[in-house]
């Protein structure tokens, strides 16, 4: 009863559901998982993918996120839409943070000492993340283990984390990492419900348009006015904006035409491990054996 409760109350609340065998299939998997997770987190299993962001104008390498990757090993490499959620909704994101952030630095010092000069890392950060301790000096101890400074580092959160109803431990932890250096992206813009007065409130550098949106450029009206809108909102803000998803020369010029500063998406390069991101690093630009390759494909 309490599993059918459950999924009655996920699914919108306000209808019936019965006790099928489907669910408790279903919760069966969704512990197997867990558990997975859990013993994970102490293996070594986790690594992180970078994506280049090129700023239009210069064609140059502004930035790289960090994409997470699990490595499981029977399961093989499993995107992070199939545990991220799940982490979210258990709390192992809290940890699992701690581990990304870990890995970036790891990765940043490596290319260092390696005589690279890396671009800013771009790490995705989940609500539970600033609810749980003190993310500002969690982060801060993090990176001067490292002998890393602020700067080196961006944080994405989405809409959905600046209107939790802690809002003001939020504010407080996104304001203490931005005056200690690091940029702030706001992720999958227009997807959520943050209003413009969000964005005065909240030291945000560069809005992030959602891929759903540069998806259709060209396809749907709408899509396209919303692009245009965004980039020009972004813009009166102070804000850079920056399109994810680009997968198309199309899109790309439509972005260019209305200004957009940066982009990332497939066209350039898929989510790649650090050794193959290292000519980019090196290079500062997408090296000449990918020039060949558009958007050429290093991931299943
Ligand atoms: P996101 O932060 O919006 O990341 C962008 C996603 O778009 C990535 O999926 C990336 O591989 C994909 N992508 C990039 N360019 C293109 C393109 O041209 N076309 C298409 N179709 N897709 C493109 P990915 O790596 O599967 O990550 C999915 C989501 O998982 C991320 O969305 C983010 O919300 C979450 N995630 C990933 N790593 C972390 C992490 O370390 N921490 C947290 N909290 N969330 C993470
Ligand atoms: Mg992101
Ligand atoms: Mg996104």
């Amino acid at each position: 009863a309490d599993l059918a409760l459950y999924r009655a109350k996920a699914a919108g609340r306000s209808r019936w559901q019965g006790y099928t065998r489907e669910l408790r299939d279903a919760l069966a998997v969704r512990r197997a998982l867990e558990s997975e997770l859990r013993r994970a987190l102490g293996s070594d299993e986790f690594e992180l993918y970078y994506q280049p962001q090129l700023a239009l104008a210069s064609q140059r390498l502004a930035g790289v996120e960090a994409l997470l990757r699990w490595r499981h090993p029977v399961r093989g490499l499993i995107p992070p839409g199939e545990f991220i959620p799940l982490a979210e909704e258990t709390g192992l994101i809290v940890p699992l943070g701690v581990l990304v952030l870990n890995l970036a630095c790891r990765q940043i010092r490596a290319w260092r000492e390696a005589g690279l000069t890396p671009p800013r890392v771009a790490v995705n950060l989940a609500t539970a993340q600033f609810l749980n301790g003190n993310l500002a000096d969690t982060v801060a101890q993090l990176l001067a283990g490292y002998d890393i400074e602020h700067a080196a580092l961006e944080f994405e959160v989405v809409e959905r984390t600046l209107l939790d109803r802690n809002q003001g431990a939020v504010l407080e932890q996104l304001t203490a990492l931005h005056a200690a250096g690091a940029l702030i992206a706001l992720d999958d813009f227009g997807t959520g419900y943050a209003s413009l007065a969000h964005l005065k409130l909240f030291p945000v550098h560069r809005l992030k348009i959602d891929r759903s949106f540069v998806a259709d450029i060209h396809r749907d009206p709408g899509d396209e006015a919303i692009v245009r809108a965004i980039v020009q909102l972004g813009h009166a803000f102070g804000l850079e904006v920056i399109a994810e998803g680009v997968e198309s020369v199309a899109q790309l010029e439509f972005l260019r035409l209305h200004g957009c500063d940066l982009v990332q998406g497939y066209l350039y390069a898929r989510p790649l491990p650090a050794d193959e991101i290292s000519a980019w690093v090196r290079d500062g630009r997408r090296p000449p054996e990918a020039q060949a390759l558009p958007g050429r494909r290093s991931e299943g």
